[in-house]
């Protein structure tokens, strides 16, 4: 069935993760009309799948990426400023082993470098702590090896909820959206696209306007595929998952190491239980067909019974899992080493691309794609300035 109307915005955004639920929420404080597009429901992509820190991402510095770490700080301080709903002060523990990667010396330089890059943050200084502090402050940890460790701050976000936040805040101002209703093809006028034909169950509908946004993170090479058969891929996902066991009685958050390899693993307590993740292995399926498998939750299991006294956890204790995919920005490097920055881009169509990025830097991004976008306005004064610095999330 084909309806009559076709409405017109100055922005389509398709894709209702955090990026795509952000841009909406900015451009719409902004003045602009917007009209928001999600195949399954808000937050049901890579955006409820996190570890859920709003942080810098300390093992960034490793790869120099200080900008990026730096400006993720700044993200989180104003998160807990403007969210304090969904974003809360989070205590971690970093143990050092004998057998590690990382020596006592390194961590602390890295310490003192991510606060350093944190200058305005109100949250407690890191603090270098004795063996035997590390362990009455978490009994659980096993004590072979262990040479002593840090206590730092970062922030836990509620992810899925934000995305809620975002969008309930643009809808507020004049948002539409649709939920459960997939992109399936752009119109296009003299090769620009002008439009997206959407689909909802066996309605279809055309809607057209001024500019159109990719915000589908790990489905953005499928959008771009759309919009020009022979682009090059944007994206190349990584998959990430998590397991939850029963509550472990962390009174802090774990920062370790996955034993023999440079990676990080984190565990956490969340919602009463402990959250243990992450994996980080290519993926090159469809985005719509990605699960956990017994090899990720060995690994996770494996990873989190190295460093606990008992060392008892099995697949039994699973009480729930969850993955995800990273919108990691295409390039040759491996997966962990591929940047976390995000990149806008924009095809010789006119379609725009928001990809990459971590959860916590989203409102910069949003920043930056709608002052883009309002630049390509012919009337670009007609808009307001960008509010989100400063306004809260309800
Ligand atoms: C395992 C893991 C852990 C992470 N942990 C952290 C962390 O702790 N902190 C942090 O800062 N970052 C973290 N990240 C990164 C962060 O979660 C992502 O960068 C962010 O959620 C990406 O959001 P997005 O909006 O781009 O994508 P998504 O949330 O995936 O949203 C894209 C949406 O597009 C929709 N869509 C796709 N195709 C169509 C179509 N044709 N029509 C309409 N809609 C469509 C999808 O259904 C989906 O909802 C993590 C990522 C992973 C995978």
């Amino acid at each position: 069935m084909e309806l009559n109307q076709d409405p017109h915005y100055d922005l389509i955004i398709i894709g209702g993760g955090i990026n795509g639920a952000s841009v909406a929420r900015d451009a719409v404080l902004r003045g602009l009309s917007v009209c928001l597009i999600e195949k399954n429901s808000f937050g049901s992509g890579t955006s409820s799948r996190s570890t859920k820190l709003a942080h810098g991402g300390i093992r960034y510095l490793e790869h120099f990426e200080f900008t990026l770490v730096y400006e993720s700080l700044r993200e989180r301080h104003l998160l807990l400023q403007n969210a304090p709903k969904y974003v809360k002060p989070l205590k971690f523990l970093y143990p050092i082993y004998k057998s590690g990667y990382r020596s006592l010396l390194r961590v602390r330089c890295g310490m003192w470098l991510y606060s350093l890059l944190s200058r305005n943050s109100t949250l407690p200084k890191h603090k270098r702590l004795k063996k035997e502090d590390i362990l009455s402050l978490c009994p659980s940890l096993s004590p072979y090896g262990l040479q002593g460790g840090i206590i730092y701050y970062d922030a836990q976000m509620k992810d899925y909820e934000l995305v809620l936040a975002n969008i309930n805040d643009a809808s507020n101002h004049g948002l539409i959206s649709h939920e459960n209703t997939t992109v399936t093809n752009f119109i296009k006028d003299n090769k620009q696209c002008t439009g997206v034909i959407i689909k909802s169950g066996d309605l279809s509908k055309k809607i057209y306007g001024s500019t159109i946004l990719n915000a589908t993170g790990p489905w953005c090479n499928e959008l771009s595929k759309l919009d020009e058969p022979s682009a090059k891929p944007l994206v190349a996902p990584t998959k990430g998952a998590h397991i939850i066991v029963n509550d472990l009685g962390l009174s802090h958050a774990l920062t370790l190491e996955i034993p023999n390899e440079k990676r990080m693993f984190f565990m956490i307590p969340w919602e009463n239980n402990t959250l243990i993740g992450t994996t980080d292995t290519p993926f090159e399926g469809n985005p719509d067909t990605i699960s956990i498998t017994n090899d990720d939750k060995q690994y996770l299991l494996n990873a989190a019974n190295h460093y606990l006294k008992n060392q008892t956890l099995t697949e039994n204790d699973i009480i729930d899992s969850f993955v995800g995919l990273r919108p990691l920005q295409y390039s040759e490097k491996t997966a962990s080493r591929r940047s976390r920055d995000f990149s806008l881009f924009e095809s010789n169509s006119g379609l725009l691309h928001l990809f990459g990025g971590k959860y916590t830097s989203y409102r910069h991004m949003a920043e930056i794609t709608v002052n883009h976008i309002i630049s390509q306005h012919p009337n670009p004064t007609q808009f307001y300035p960008c509010t989100t610095q400063s306004r809260m999330l309800q």
